[in-house]
């Protein structure tokens, strides 16, 4: 079968591999036939060398971790052949750390996690993969061309459930919330925060293209201004730039309690000139929280399947701003101007 493979750690070592065996029983029980992947920057990280790491005694990593499939047989009884199925992709620590033992292998503590297409396991990009039933998360069938977005929803529900477990804290009526980076990360945000009813705030780069207008359905204001520019302090941020000076900006600009979720990535090595002290008056003068968030467990993807089916289907598929088979996997992990979400088709 095929399977879209890299040599972690070189550069441009990306490639479909033909004859890839099936996918081994011990994978898991549920065997699931490849519908699609969704491809993200972590997926960019891995092919230019800078992340990800093969299985145990294997040279070569299969991607893939934005997965939908259809379940072809499962012995347990827990899914029925013709399931719609993503597979979660962080599998928890063999030790296991706190966290982990309890399910909450977002949260691992140790970093001996596991991830399917990043770290150690193999990935969804291949015809077929297995997946033990507990990692396996079942959909509702009309989101049959957009379920490749649980993942990233995920990341975004395990985000937002934070949020409000950390507002919690003390009396909490957040009303206005800004998401900064109008990439699917940050429009998942987006659509998260106008299902809980705030008012909503996206800033991006971006002047033309899909974004304003995606923003716009969702009942949500645009910007495309500084954040210190904006004119209002947010209750909320949620960051998904990882650009430096955005990161700082708006800590300084969240209203008081504020919390800022930071759930972009930085790539690192660039250096900025701030003011430490004056973000430490802002900080704790306002009881202002900063965290940061990745991954999503099992609780986290049934949120996130409940959101996505209370979506409006054609808004999610326009994120899906270009569509490929398999075999032209080497445009597909090519980024392009406009794009938001780039899908890599399986089947005939
Ligand atoms: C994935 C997460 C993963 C993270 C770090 C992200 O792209 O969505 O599931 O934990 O990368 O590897």
């Amino acid at each position: 079968m095929r399977a879209v493979t890299v040599k972690p750690g070189v550069a441009n070592s990306l490639s479909l591999v033909e004859d890839q065996p099936e996918p081994e029983p011990e994978e898991g029980a549920v065997l699931v036939e490849a519908l699609a992947v969704g491809i993200c920057g972590t997926d960019h990280e891995i092919i230019a060398g800078e992340y990800g790491e093969a299985p145990a005694g294997a040279d070569r990593l299969i991607i893939g971790h934005e997965s939908l499939g259809r379940v072809l047989e499962d012995p347990t009884g827990t899914l029925q052949p013709g399931d719609l199925v993503a597979g979660i992709v962080r599998h928890p620590d063999p030790v296991p750390c706190p966290n982990c033992a309890v399910g909450e292998w977002d949260m691992c503590r140790n970093g001996q996690y596991t991830e399917h297409g990043i770290k150690a396991l193999p990935g969804f990009a291949r015809d077929r993969w297995r997946i033990e039933p507990q990692f396996a998360v079942r959909l509702d069938p009309a989101l049959g061309r957009v379920g490749m977005l649980l993942e990233p929803t995920s990341v975004v529900a395990k985000a937002w459930d934070h949020i409000e477990r950390i507002g919690h804290r003390a009396e909490w009526q957040p009303q206005t919330v800004l998401v900064t980076g109008a990439g699917p990360i940050g429009l998942l945000a987006a659509l998260l925060a106008t299902q809980r009813g705030l008012a909503v705030h996206v800033l991006d780069r971006a002047t033309s293209g899909p974004k304003p207008e995606l923003v716009a359905a969702l009942g949500a204001s645009y910007h495309t201004v500084p954040v210190t520019k904006l004119p209002f302090e947010p209750d909320v941020v949620v960051e998904c730039t990882g650009a430096p000076t955005v990161v700082i900006d708006v800590m300084c600009q969240a209203a008081p309690t504020g919390i800022v979720c930071l759930a972009g990535v930085s790539s690192g090595g660039r250096s900025i000139d701030f003011d430490a002290g004056a973000l430490n008056r802002a900080l704790v003068l306002e009881n202002n929280v900063v965290f940061g968030s990745v991954n999503a467990n099992r609780r986290h993807w049934n949120m996130a399947a409940q959101a996505l089916s209370r979506a409006d289907q054609s808004w999610l598929e326009s994120l899906l701003t270009r569509r490929l088979p398999v075999e032209r996997y080497a445009e597909a992990y090519t980024a392009e101007k406009g794009d938001i979400k780039v899908v890599l088709e399986f089947g005939d």
